[in-house]
């Protein structure tokens, strides 16, 4: 009786070898119809998801803007305080950067801005470099 128990389980364990790329091949295409079966369940839920990282952000790093106190939630945005949001959401990804910015507090890099402060910002450093650069 110990014998063919063990040698059941032998045979699951084997299986389980020879078939697990199958099984994880299966669950990925789950994943991926369920994605293209429910496209607006699941975006829904990547729009919660984000929305509850954004709070998060406000909890950390305030919920108004920096420069002039703007505190409509809807048009607030993280801002890379060094201007490094290409390279870093290149890197990332735009969940990643949030991730990043959520799970250490890094007020040297990151802060709060409205759209409109953030849009001046860009402006400014634009005209900034220009003039470093010497080409205007
Ligand atoms: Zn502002």
């Amino acid at each position: 009786m110990k014998n063919s128990k063990q040698s059941n389980r032998e045979r699951y364990k084997k299986w389980y070898e020879a078939n697990k790329e199958q099984a994880r091949k299966k669950k990925r295409e789950n994943m991926r119809r369920y994605r293209a079966e429910n496209p607006t369940k699941y975006a829904e839920q990547s729009r919660k998801a984000k929305r509850k990282i954004r709070d998060q952000l406000f909890d950390i790093y305030g919920d108004t803007c920096k420069e002039c106190g703007f505190d409509d939630k809807r048009a607030l945005t993280l801002d890379h305080i060094q201007n490094n949001g290409n390279v870093e959401r290149k890197e990332l990804g735009e969940r990643g950067v949030y991730q990043r910015a959520r799970d250490n507090y890094l007020p040297n890099e990151y802060q709060i801005l409205c759209m409109n402060c953030q849009f001046i910002k860009k402006v400014e450093t634009q005209k900034q470099n220009q003039h470093l650069h010497g080409n205007y």
